[in-house]
């Protein structure tokens, strides 16, 4: 348990100190067990079925809180096809119980590795090792993540509600309540936290569509194939070109060892490139990477692939202290630097133990950005200076990109700051 050291007399969070404020996050102790909860035990709602809500829901009801979720899908399901945990997000997994269940259904990925085709650089090389040995990523698809946090939150009979959709909420007095499309409220809430995504009806700041976007989908690892085994591995062209192929343990789909491929795509162009049937699209990918025609020879027609629009935002922590933003409906950032869900589990943690840790409910919007904003802030600027480089139709930035990394990464000093920033570990708080 975290105590603050003045916590009334603060009034910004420079003032805020905590008497474990070096301690790393993942060492405070938000299930509240062996601790006290300071505040009385809360009625929360979660609005969000994803990583970030259940991952919430699961720290909260473990600490004595009455949770519930609400979703607005009829049942709730994940959505997309693969991601990688890294090692910020594997910690909160580990802290919820839920790693070792995590690992069997991922593939341990210890390189990120790219190549320009137009010059034969590098445009991407990071070695995990570069953290320390033993450590890796977790190639997963996500319904495999999805399947075990729900599997938890059921075992931990913490209600859902499904076909909520949340258009809006009110805060009267001490009570919050979040107000559904089917003209429902969910009831009175003492806090009510929006995990609804990065299109969530409460977030705030202004949605930049980024005009490249990416198709995705789900194959089966061909036998004998050469590319990486344990590494997620792009080809470019400049950065008006990419494919990629990314390990992701089992394929739910078959239960064979799966990969996940992605295109990159000008939004403006994604629906031509649709009409245009699946040859050419298989046609291109090839072109570009010709020893992934095992994988792509899988897709049998475009309803398999699925495009992803990117987007950034900065919205805010909390619009009120008992509404509060976590995961993409706080921050959305392009899935170049594959951070999106770990965020969405830190922010988890960092929550619970705020709500842990404050001695009333206005503390936990200002403990929850002490320990959370510094690290949104850097990644959303890392964010939109690097997904240029890699998805644009400028020359100049994928120059630039090529020399920096193709040279730059054969110095220590640089592998290992690349090694922190892709991992997330650079700036994170334990
Ligand atoms: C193509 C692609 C690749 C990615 N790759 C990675 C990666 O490698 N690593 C990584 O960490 N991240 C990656 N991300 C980002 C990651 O998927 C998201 O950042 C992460 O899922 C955010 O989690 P969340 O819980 O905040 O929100 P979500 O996962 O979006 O969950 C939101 C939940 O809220 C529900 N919901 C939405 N609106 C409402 C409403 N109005 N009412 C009620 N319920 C609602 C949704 O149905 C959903 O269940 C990728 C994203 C994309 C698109």
């Amino acid at each position: 348990m975290c105590h603050l050291a003045n916590p009334r007399a603060a009034s910004g969070m420079g003032n805020w100190t905590c008497a474990r404020a070096n301690a790393p996050l993942s060492s405070c102790n938000p299930s509240g067990k062996g601790g006290t909860i300071l505040l009385q035990p809360q009625d929360i709602a979660i609005v969000g079925c994803g990583p970030g809500g259940m991952a919430a829901a699961l720290f909260l009801a473990r600490a004595g809180h009455r949770v519930t979720i609400f979703e607005q899908f009829d049942a709730p399901r994940p959505v997309g096809s693969g991601l990688l945990i890294q090692p910020t997000g594997q910690r909160v997994l580990a802290k919820l119980g839920l790693l070792e269940a995590i690992v069997p259904l991922a593939t341990p990925v210890s390189r990120l590795i790219g190549w320009n085709v137009a010059n034969g650089l590098r445009a991407l090389d990071m070695e995990y090792a570069g953290l320390g040995a033993g450590k890796y990523a977790l190639g997963i698809h996500r319904s495999s993540l999805f399947d075990v946090l729900f599997a938890a939150v059921h075992s931990a009979a913490i209600p859902i509600l499904c076909d909520k959709i949340l258009c809006d909420a009110t805060v009267d007095g001490d009570a919050a309540r979040p107000c559904f499309a089917d003209g429902t409220t969910g009831g009175r809430f003492d806090l009510l936290i929006d995990a609804s995504g990065a299109n969530g009806p409460l977030t705030r700041g202004k949605n930049h569509i980024l005009p490249y976007g990416a198709y995705w989908t789900s194959v089966d690892v061909p036998d004998g194939s050469t590319i990486l085994p344990d590494a997620l591995e792009q080809r470019y062209f400049a950065g008006h070109k990419m494919a990629g192929i990314l390990p992701i343990g089992r394929n739910p789909a078959t239960g064979n060892p799966g990969a996940a491929l992605f295109w990159s795509v000008r939004i403006k162009d994604a629906a031509a490139t649709r009409a245009a049937s699946i040859a050419p699209w298989r046609a291109a990918f090839c072109e570009l990477w010709p020893d992934a025609a095992p994988f792509v020879d899988q897709v049998a027609d475009f309803d398999a692939l699925t495009l992803a629009t990117y987007r950034h935002r900065t919205g805010k922590a909390a619009t009120h202290r008992r509404i509060i933003h976590l995961g993409d409906a706080w921050h959305a950032t392009s899935p170049q630097l594959g951070q999106g869900a770990n965020m969405a589990l830190m922010d988890a943690l960092a929550l619970a133990r705020a709500v842990d840790t404050a001695d009333a409910v206005g503390d936990i919007v200002r403990l929850y950005q002490y320990w959370r904003q510094d690290h949104v802030r850097l990644y959303q600027a890392l964010s939109r200076i690097l997904t240029p480089m890699y998805q644009s139709d400028g020359a100049i930035l994928p120059f630039l990109r090529d020399r920096a990394i193709h040279h730059g990464a054969r110095l220590t000093g640089v592998r290992r700051l690349i090694a922190r920033l892709v991992s997330g570990e650079l700036g994170s708080v334990g």
